[in-house]
């Protein structure tokens, strides 16, 4: 079953709640504006879709949070799922970077857990003077290339 919920303006306190199978949801007209042909400007009104099962899954994150949800947590989870697709991992999270940030962060992570190089061991890459890190054959640059499939964006 597929339940509608959430267009996004907040800021104009349109949102309105409904109860669906015992869930308060909100859903609020968008901000996004169009000119009909009469010169009159009216909302969108986007709407995106949320299977039952998700809602259920956002609001029982909501409660491990704060048992029972409150209203405004709730809206928070939904929204913060809506704009990243993804659950509110505490209340009042920041925002999510956008992709490439993250990416790069993961990346980062990564490189720093291979630990020192061993420069007593050369790195096995013709052409690459640095040394190895503990069990490989590689230095980090060439080992973060050899995991992750890609250039390695770091040096140090
Ligand atoms: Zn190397």
């Amino acid at each position: 079953m597929i339940l509608c919920f959430v267009g996004v303006d907040l800021g104009r306190k349109k949102r309105r709640r409904r109860s669906i199978h015992g869930f308060p949801i909100w859903y609020c007209r968008s901000t996004l504006l169009r000119p009909e042909a009469n010169g009159r400007i009216r909302s969108n009104d986007l709407i995106c879709t949320l299977d039952s099962g998700t809602i259920e899954d956002i609001y029982s994150g909501a409660g491990r949070l704060q048992n029972p949800p409150s209203d405004d947590l709730l809206l928070q989870a939904f929204m913060y799922y809506f704009r990243f697709d993804a659950f509110l991992p505490q209340i009042d999270a920041p925002d999510l970077p956008p992709a490439h940030i993250a990416i790069r962060n993961i990346d980062r992570t990564f490189y720093e857990s291979l630990g020192p190089e061993n420069l007593s061991k050369k790195c096995k890459r013709d052409g690459c003077n640095r040394g190895t890190i503990s069990l490989s054959v590689l230095c980090r640059v060439h080992h973060f290339e050899s995991v992750k499939g890609k250039p390695c964006p770091f040096d140090d």
